[in-house]
């Protein structure tokens, strides 16, 4: 099935292809989710979180859109999804091999993924997963993106990263919070991808790697990286509360 509309890569009106996000390779093959709007959502996030009362229809097959044409899909396919999938897996890995933790340290090859494609690769669900304004605002995502070879990103654009394997998905829609300004968060597990625009405080819940992009100017043959693991039960952005916590509103001091 196709549908005619505004392709979020090129721009250019086309048909428009089922593309998945995350890639399907990475655990999103057989995803099954519900679309709801935000402000039902906001509002009944309590009962979203038990799965009760949801009247949405069951979505299966993978979560993803139709906001790009055949060949920026394709594009992004060759391009950058085998990295985002290693990168998946190695993190996937570790979860499920290392017991209970809140924040781990390991290590991977340099070559087992390409860090900087793993980027564009996030960056490419950030606008697909926004509105077109999204990347009107923000041309240089855009460009980054589209320019496969390019490191150069702004420095107002910074990336974090924790694990994640309980909680919801978190589609990575801009939004304006008070403490730390314009966020977009997507979290599928293993993990949570956090994009931070125009805030110059560095966010310390979670690991900063905006550095990805200079994947190919690191000359290291292995990397070393920490990473936190959160659950996800609240809509807000950063708000990694425990699910009971959560549940009887109990704040950290
Ligand atoms: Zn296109």
């Amino acid at each position: 099935m196709a549908v005619k509309g505004i392709c979020k890569l090129c721009l250019n009106e086309k048909e428009l292809t089922y593309e998945h996000f995350p890639p399907r390779s990475a655990f999103n093959r057989n995803t099954r989710f519900y679309r709801i709007n935000s402000s039902d959502y906001y509002e009944n996030f309590q009962k979203y979180n038990k799965s009760r009362k949801i009247k949405a229809k069951i979505n299966q097959g993978g979560l993803g859109d139709y906001c790009l044409c055949e060949e920026c899909n394709n594009y992004l396919g060759f391009s950058y999804v085998n990295d985002y999938v290693n990168f998946a897996k190695i993190c996937f890995s570790i979860i499920k091999n290392s017991g209970e933790f809140k924040s781990i340290s390991f290590k991977f090859k340099k070559e087992e993924v390409n860090l900087k494609y793993f980027l564009k690769q996030v960056v490419s669900i950030f606008i697909c997963n926004n509105e077109a304004w999204f990347a009107q605002s923000y041309p240089e995502l855009l460009n980054f993106v589209k320019d496969k070879n390019s490191s150069h990103l702004p420095e107002k654009y910074r990336f974090y990263l924790y694990l994640n394997e309980e909680g919801q998905l978190k589609n990575g829609n801009w939004s304006m919070t008070n403490i730390h300004g314009e966020i977009c968060e997507f979290t599928f597990p293993p993990f949570g991808i956090i994009l931070s625009i125009n805030n110059s405080e560095r966010i310390y819940e979670a690991s900063e790697i905006t550095t990805f992009k200079n994947y190919d100017d690191i000359f290291l043959d292995e990397f070393n990286i920490t990473l936190n693991k959160y659950p996800t039960y609240s809509p807000f952005p950063l708000d990694f509360r425990s699910k009971e916590d959560f549940e009887n509103g109990i704040y950290e001091s």
